[in-house]
């Protein structure tokens, strides 16, 4: 057969399992061996290094040179006695990839070879990083960057097919100190959190002295068979396809959801799984989704500069151990039009040093006050930051899922359940606005009491929400499948920072008028609820009503990318990051301008593609079926048919002539408008363009071409179909 589609479908069916065997059964055997962890810490530092590091993780202590000396010494110990010979700081440069520049312990010392890492080296490492995304801060102040270790995340040792790397978690800055990366802000954001969050606390524990936002990552994925791919170039480039016709058997029957899991599948899970384990990635839960061949994975939450490193680690890991299974990773939010789209529900909270969740009631008046607390900042700073939420997560490629009918809208909104939207009612109509008297003290205190310890956890009633409570943490569920979640989670920990910030100042201005301190911290709180209100949606959100709704409400609905990024360079956003000292103005505007270079880059990947593939494969198999059914035609009239005996063949070939027709034109079309838009400087104007004149062509072509798909002769179609991707043997 020479159609490449079915010597791909051949190939897939012939696969088998392969065959997987971890360590032990046992994970505990095995977990965390790939980590510079506490324990081999202790066996390979010096107790004056290892206190250093600790000190480094708990309380964002500076190493000095002399440590590091010795930190890097024992960690080139461990590694070489895990089987490195190279070293890499690894960082999570703006591409939204992650990046690796690796080096060789080896020396050459006096004329002689010898093994070493200094203390330097694992400090600050100068990649050649000029290809890296920078906004322009490096082109107009410095040539170049540097990537500095970040010792709050341990150094972990990454394995391929002929050797092992140390791998050192590091940040990316430029040389004149703007941070070109997502873990340096999402770093800042957390000190800010920590640092604002412990005041608050303040008013209800002393003990309280650090507060940590903590962050659990369910991560959605499709599985694709590899030689398929082949097949499928706009795949294979773009992370989804540009065509295809929805199968017959769509997900209407939702049979795949928690359905068996196929055992090519099952290996490849326990694969990634088993290399999840050795670097410390506390995976614990995998399944079905709800789309044919989509599937998800979950952690144990962590510490949030861990979950998201162990985020994007994982999603390399996946990538790499998905080709030993012949298979590909598909991470884009929306690999198949009208099929479910992949989201990466963060679920987030904050714990503190004393062991307590502060997004979990606790048993006394005292400690739901707390609670209370820091669930109304939470859902008042996200009123009041939703346009930098919406900013947070936007992308390209999330731009296909949101406001799709089965993902969260483009709409922020916060779903608190109904046992809470109960509590926040209450205490609105509670709290006076006069001083409190002694019955209604006692009243309220009475009321908070009643919270019970253990909430109902609202997720399966309410899916549709983009930012749900969820029993004892906040979920945000926009965010995008494929995204470094550092963005969103810096945006959230900023916010939330903030709001707290705020929360004291007015707390402490009511206490100084001699309001006491529950009933002042009440006011507030109310006041807060008051604000919020809007924000609050207890329906469907994925229903035409709630966006009518929402309009009323004066809540915005950014559609797309381009015009939802200048949330970030809004004079609000510019305050509140260079009041928490997040970014200055350039970082910002930096940072801002490439997420819309980005957005112009993946439009026209995807532009050039498609016309490629529009041109080159499709149009070639439509005029040879074509050909065949006009020979078909002469045929029948050469044995004397009457031209009504191949009417229907006439119509065929008159359909497939407009689609043509159609399909040439457009694409020309859609290189015109490349074309003016690329002529534009300002790069919000290009990206809008891009948007709005480049994009809707997408929808154009692929209409066409899904109908020649419904229309030309199977045999002849050159690029797998929809069932065939998405069915997995
Ligand atoms: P589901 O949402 O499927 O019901 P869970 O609620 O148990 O499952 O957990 C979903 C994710 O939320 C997991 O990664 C879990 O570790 C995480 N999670 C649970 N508690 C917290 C918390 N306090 N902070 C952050 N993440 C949490
Ligand atoms: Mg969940």
């Amino acid at each position: 057969m020479s159609n490449i589609r079915f010597r791909a479908i051949e190939t897939r069916t012939a696969r088998q399992p392969v065959k997987v065997i971890p360590p032990s059964t046992k994970v505990s055997d095995y977990f965390g061996t790939h980590v510079f962890n506490k324990e081999a810490m202790q066996k390979f530092l010096p107790k004056e290094a290892y206190k250093a590091v600790m000190a480094a993780i708990e309380q964002g202590e500076p190493v000095d040179r002399k440590m590091a000396d010795l930190i890097a010494l024992g960690m080139k110990d461990w590694a070489s006695s895990k089987g490195c010979s190279h070293y890499t700081h690894w960082f999570q440069p703006l591409t939204g990839l992650t990046a690796e520049k690796h080096d060789s312990f080896f020396e050459i010392n006096d004329g002689k070879a010898v093994e070493h890492f200094s203390g330097n080296a694992l400090a600050q490492q100068e990649p050649d990083a000029s290809s890296f995304p920078s906004g322009g801060i490096r082109n107009t102040f410095e040539a170049r960057g540097y990537t500095a270790w970040d010792p709050s995340s341990p150094a972990f040792i990454m394995e391929s097919a002929s050797g092992k790397t140390l791998c050192i978690p590091t940040i990316f800055v430029s040389y004149t100190g703007e941070t070109l990366d997502y873990k340096a802000p999402l770093l800042k954001a957390l000190h800010a959190l920590d640092k604002a969050a412990v005041e608050v606390c303040q008013y209800f524990d002393k003990d309280i002295t650090k507060v940590f936002a903590t962050l659990g990552v369910e991560q959605e994925y499709f599985l694709v068979d590899a030689a398929l791919l082949t097949s499928r170039p706009d795949l294979m480039i773009t992370g989804r396809t540009l065509f295809g016709h929805s199968p017959a058997k769509g997900q209407q029957l939702e049979d795949h959801y928690f359905g068996s899991i196929p055992d090519r599948v099952y290996s490849f899970m326990l694969d990634f799984e088993t290399e999840a384990y050795k670097l410390g990635i506390p995976l614990k839960t995998r399944h079905n989704e709800v789309a044919p061949s989509q599937f998800e994975c979950a952690p144990v939450f962590e510490e949030i500069n861990l979950a998201v490193d162990h985020n994007a680690l994982l999603m390399d890991l996946m990538e790499k151990v998905a080709s030993r299974h012949n298979f590909r990773v598909l991470l884009h939010e929306k690999p198949y039009a009208g099929i479910n789209g992949s989201g990466k529900h963060n679920n987030w909270s904050m714990g503190t040093n004393t062991g307590k969740n502060l997004l979990s009631p606790g048993s006394t008046p005292k400690s739901n006050l707390m609670f209370l607390t820091f669930f109304i900042n939470t859902i008042k700073a996200v009123f009041e930051h939703a346009d930098l939420m919406r900013a947070s997560i936007a992308s390209a490629s999330n731009d296909h899922r949101l406001g799709a009918n089965e993902a969260p809208p483009a709409i922020v909104s916060i779903f608190l359940g109904q046992q809470l939207t109960g509590i926040l009612d209450e205490l609105e109509e509670m709290v006076p606005e006069k001083k409190m008297t002694a019955d209604e003290k006692t009243a309220l205190k009475l009321n908070i009491g009643k919270i019970p310890e253990i909430l109902l956890d609202n997720t399966d009633r309410n899916r549709t929400s983009p930012f749900a409570f969820t029993g004892n943490k906040f979920e945000f569920r926009a965010v995008g499948s494929s995204a470094n979640c550092s963005n969103a989670m810096m945006v959230l920990n900023t916010i939330v920072a903030s709001q707290l910030r705020h929360f004291k100042k007015e707390v402490d201005g009511l206490m100084d008028k001699g309001v006491k301190k529950d009933e002042a911290i009440l006011k507030v709180l109310r006041q807060y609820i008051i604000d919020s209100k809007s924000i609050r949606f207890e329906g469907n959100g994925y229903s035409d009503e709630w966006v009518k709704e929402a309009k009323r409400r004066g809540l915005s609905n950014v559609h797309t990318t381009p015009q939802a990024l200048d949330a970030y360079v809004s004079r609000k956003s510019t305050k509140l990051f260079e009041e928490l000292d997040i970014f200055n103005h350039r970082e910002i505007e930096a940072r801002h301008e490439i997420m819309l270079e980005t957005y112009i880059k993946k439009l026209q990947i995807e532009a050039r593609v498609m016309g490629d593939l529009a041109i080159n494969h499709i149009l070639p198999a439509a005029l040879r079926y074509q050909t065949i059914l006009a020979n078909n035609v002469r045929s029948m009239n050469d044995i004397g048919m009457k031209s009504d005996m191949t009417m229907t063949q006439v119509d065929m070939i008159k359909e497939i002539t407009g689609h043509v027709s159609q399909i040439r034109g457009k694409a020309e079309e859609l290189i015109d408008a490349r074309r003016k838009a690329n002529r534009i400087t300002d790069v919000r104007e290009k990206a809008i363009a891009y948007c709005d004149t480049v994009k809707p062509y997408f929808d154009i072509i692929r209409d066409h071409i899904d109908r020649l798909e419904m229309i030309v002769d199977d045999e002849m179609w050159p690029i797998a179909k929809y069932r065939e991707l998405v069915t997995i043997r």
